[in-house]
């Protein structure tokens, strides 16, 4: 029998328009995915499907807790070391970049982006770290 592979994208952005582009994509690409507007609401998700979720696509600006704070917390507890965390940055939001980069970001997508080039960019993510 095969290795369990892990399959989930956990979405994490305050826009629902995002998060529905995002979630569509990533199932016609055969993902299964968990959605959540805000960074409180994802780090109980993460905690309690660690062990499911291959990656997370992490908005940075959100109400309340930034996206910068889920990926700190996730960077620095080991039992979410094999979690990729790829971060959704404004286009020329370098110091997103340069932050996201020291906090342990394992890539960037930029804003705006179309669904395709989304899915594309993951399993290249993905493959990358198999
Ligand atoms: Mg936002």
């Amino acid at each position: 029998m095969a290795a369990k592979m892990k399959n989930t994208i956990l979405i994490v952005d305050d826009e629902p328009d995002i998060v529905n582009l995002t979630e569509k994509f990533l199932k016609l690409g055969d993902f299964d995915t968990i959605t959540s507007s805000n960074a409180k609401e994802a780090m109980k998700i993460i905690e309690e499907s660690y062990d499911r979720i291959a990656l997370i696509l992490l908005d940075i600006m959100m109400p309340g807790r930034s996206g910068y704070s889920v990926l700190e917390e996730v960077k620095n507890n080991e039992k979410f070391k094999d979690i990729l965390v790829v971060l959704f940055t404004v286009k020329s939001f370098n110091e997103d970049v340069q932050k996201g980069k020291k906090l342990g970001a394992d890539a960037y997508i930029t804003k705006p982006f179309s669904g395709k080039e989304l899915l594309n960019r993951i399993k290249e993510i993905l493959g990358k770290d198999n």
